[in-house]
């Protein structure tokens, strides 16, 4: 059986450079499942659909081609031949992801398109669902956290060029985003029983892979 990993976990909790780093270092392709999501999210947005209204995203959550490229240098996300790896890292999509996701419609859709990718060979993917729902016979789990403050940190880091978002800001809606990813109804963000559990706040970026690429090779 090819190797996946799933790496699943909160928002900023570093899941995109560790898995990176991981496909990196074992010659494995990389899946950001969050991307997909929040692709479908911008379409919506696009496509003038209430976001909030789960039926109305449920009616056209077949139609937005998603298609994602899994080189760990260079991973992209494409939305109907666009490249959209820029706007849907904005404020307003991040905001609007998690009403999006947790529609079953848009997650089934997402779910087999994943698998597809998955099936076709050694891969480190990421999301909130991948050790429970996704790939649930992976051989290597690993749920990855760190304190609230540091994922706010990190991830006002990532969002230096937009004024608005401080680091106050940032953990509010980090916080109001995880709550919303935990409480679904749908495939809520929880770990998997043989995930192992890995808390970043007191590691580098560096010792967070060797521990991923440790539990690959053991
Ligand atoms: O990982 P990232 O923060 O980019 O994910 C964006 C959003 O996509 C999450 O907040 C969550 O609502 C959704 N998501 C999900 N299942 C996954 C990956 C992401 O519901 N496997």
């Amino acid at each position: 059986m090819p190797l996946v990993i799933a790496m699943d976990g909160p928002s900023g909790s570093g899941k995109s450079s560790v898995s990176r780093g991981v496909a990196r270092a074992l010659g494995l392709r990389y899946l950001d499942t969050g991307a997909m999501y929040r692709a479908m999210t911008w379409w919506m947005l696009r496509a003038g659909v209430p976001v909030d209204d789960a039926e109305a995203v449920a009616a056209r959550a077949g139609e937005p081609v998603i298609e994602s490229g899994t080189d760990p240098d260079a991973p992209t996300i494409a939305v109907d031949g666009q490249d959209v790896s820029g706007p849907i890292r904005t404020r307003e999509v991040t905001n609007a992801v998690s009403a999006v996701s947790a529609v079953p419609r848009v997650r089934e859709r997402l779910v087999a398109l994943q698998r597809e990718i998955i099936g076709e060979g050694g891969i480190v993917v990421e999301g909130r669902d991948i050790g429970t729902v996704v790939a649930p016979d992976a051989p290597v789990k690993v749920f990855l956290t760190a304190s609230e403050e540091v994922r706010a940190a990190r991830r006002a880091k990532d969002l230096a060029h937009d004024p608005g978002a401080t680091v106050t800001v940032t953990l509010a809606e980090q916080a109001r985003r995880d709550r919303l990813d935990s409480t679904r109804a749908a495939s809520p963000l929880t770990k998997a029983e043989d995930a192992h559990e890995i808390d970043s706040t007191e590691l580098t970026l560096d010792e967070v892979i060797e521990a991923v690429v440790r539990l690959a090779k053991s």
